[in-house]
C-alpha cells in the first residue's frame, strides 16, 4: 500500500530540518517563537512548551505568563521571559504562538482576541482551545484567520475536541477521523486529535493517522511538549506551504521518541524533549 502523502511530505520536511545549518546563518534565520501560558500553579506547562520550542530549533524563544511572573528559567537560561510581549508586537514574530496551561480563568479569554487577530502563525492547545469552545465569538475570530492567510494549528485531546464540537468524548473516539476532519473544515485549521493514533487533519485534505507513540506518553506535560515542539519547528520554516506535513512530522517524531524509549512506566515530559532532540 502507498504511504499517505502527508507521511511522505512529513519525512521530507524532517530531512530538511536535519540538514546541516548553512555556514553563515544566524539565530534570526530560525524564527522567533513565543509561548504564552501560565496561570498560577501551571507555569510548568509553559516552561515545558518553551523548552520544547527551543529544542525544536527556534532562533529565539520568548515566554509570557498570563498570571504571575517568572524572571528566569534557571536550567534553561536560553529562554527569554517577557510577560506582556503578546500585547505588543505579536504580529512581528516570525513564528507561531502557543497557549497552554492557562487555567480556566479570564486571562486566556482576554488574550485570545488580539492573538487570533494578529498572530501570523498560531498553535492553540489546552485552555486556549477550551476558551474557543466556550465563546462563539472566539470561534468566529479563529475561522476568520484563514481568509487573512494566518495559519492555525489546534492540538486537542479527545475531551477538548468534544468541547469544540459540542459532543461527548466518547462520540469523538467512536470516529476519530471524522471528528478531526470536521474540526479542521469548520475552523479552517490543521488539527491534531491526540491520543493513541493521533489524527492530523487539514481543511479539504486527506487525514493522516500517526503510527508512532505508546502509553508511556500518558504522563503529565507530554501534550505541552508537543505544542511547544510544533511551535518551534514551525518557526524555523519560511513560507506557508505543507503545514499538515510539517505538523505530521512533529507528531511522528513525538511518538517515535517515546517508542525509542521503551520502559515500563511513564516517559517524563522533560526527558521526552531530550529524546526528541536526539532523534530529530
Ligand atoms: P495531553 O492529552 O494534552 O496530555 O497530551 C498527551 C500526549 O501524549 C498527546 O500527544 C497524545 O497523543 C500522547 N499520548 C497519550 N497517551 C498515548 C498513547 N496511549 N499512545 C500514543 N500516544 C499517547
Ligand atoms: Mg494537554
Amino acid at each position: 500500500d502507498e504511504p499517505p502523502q502527508a507521511w511522505l511530505a512529513g519525512r521530507a520536511l524532517r530531512d530538511t530540518a536535519r540538514a546541516p545549518r548553512a555556514h553563515a546563518q544566524h539565530k534570526g534565520s530560525y524564527g522567533d517563537a513565543l509561548v504564552i501560558g501560565g496561570a498560577q500553579g501551571m507555569h510548568g506547562a509553559a516552561l515545558l512548551a518553551a523548552r520544547a520550542a527551543l529544542s525544536a530549533g527556534a532562533g529565539r524563544v520568548y515566554m509570557s505568563l498570563l498570571e504571575g511572573t517568572l524572571a528566569l528559567d534557571p536550567t534553561r537560561p536560553e529562554l527569554m521571559l517577557r510577560d506582556a510581549l503578546w500585547r505588543a508586537g505579536v504580529e512581528r514574530l516570525s513564528s507561531a504562538t502557543v497557549l497552554c496551561g492557562c487555567g480556566g480563568g479570564q486571562a486566556v479569554a482576554a488574550a485570545l482576541p488580539l492573538l487570533l487577530e494578529q498572530a501570523v502563525r498560531l498553535v492553540l492547545d489546552a485552555d486556549g482551545l477550551n476558551a474557543v469552545a466556550a465563546d462563539p465569538a472566539l470561534a468566529q475570530a479563529l475561522r476568520a484567520r484563514a481568509g487573512r492567510n494566518q495559519a492555525t494549528v489546534l492540538t486537542p485531546h479527545p475531551l477538548e475536541a468534544a468541547r469544540l464540537l459540542g459532543c461527548s468524548a466518547a462520540q469523538v473516539q467512536a470516529n476519530r477521523l471524522a471528528a478531526a476532519q470536521r474540526l479542521a473544515d469548520d475552523l479552517g485549521a490543521v488539527v491534531v486529535l491526540k491520543g493513541s493514533g493521533s489524527v492530523v487533519a487539514a481543511p479539504g485534505a486527506l487525514p493522516y493517522v500517526n503510527p508512532t507513540g505508546n502509553a508511556a506518553l500518558a504522563s503529565p506535560g507530554t501534550g505541552d511538549v508537543l505544542a511547544g515542539w510544533l511551535t518551534g519547528q514551525w518557526s524555523t520554516q519560511a513560507g506557508t506551504g505543507a503545514l499538515q506535513a510539517l505538523v505530521a512530522a512533529g507528531v511522528q517524531l513525538h511518538g517515535a521518541a517515546a517508542d525509542a524509549h521503551v520502559l515500563h512506566g511513564p516517559l517524563l515530559a522533560l526527558d521526552l524533549i531530550d529524546a526528541m532532540r536526539r532523534l530529530a
